[in-house]
């Protein structure tokens, strides 16, 4: 799958700390504005982008939100979640990320 990573400000995840500063939009989605949602690539967290285009955590509420109004948003969110993770276990395993 080709992908470009887009450089972003630097915020730590708010879930586990990791430094996030880039972003790799899924999907051949365009680059991230505010209000997009987002993975940690380290834990699996959903973020949100925020208006300084900083990663915030995903208000629960939110999650909820999408999963009433967009069952099928919210299953890619998932699917992206489980890639996310897949993606990890094989940088565990000596991926090809230094
Ligand atoms: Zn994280």
């Amino acid at each position: 799958m080709a992908e470009r990573t887009i450089r972003m400000p630097e915020t730590l995840c708010p879930y586990c700390q990791h430094p996030l500063d880039a972003c790799t939009p899924p999907f051949g989605l365009d680059s991230p504005s505010p209000g997009d949602l987002s993975i940690c690539i380290q834990c699996g967290g959903f973020l949100e982008i925020a208006p300084d285009l900083k990663m915030q955590a995903l208000e629960e509420s939110k999650l909820l939100h999408i999963r009433m109004i967009d069952p099928e948003g919210f299953k890619l969110l998932m699917t992206m979640r489980q890639a996310v993770l897949k993606v990890r276990q094989n940088h565990a395993n000596g991926g090809d990320r230094p």
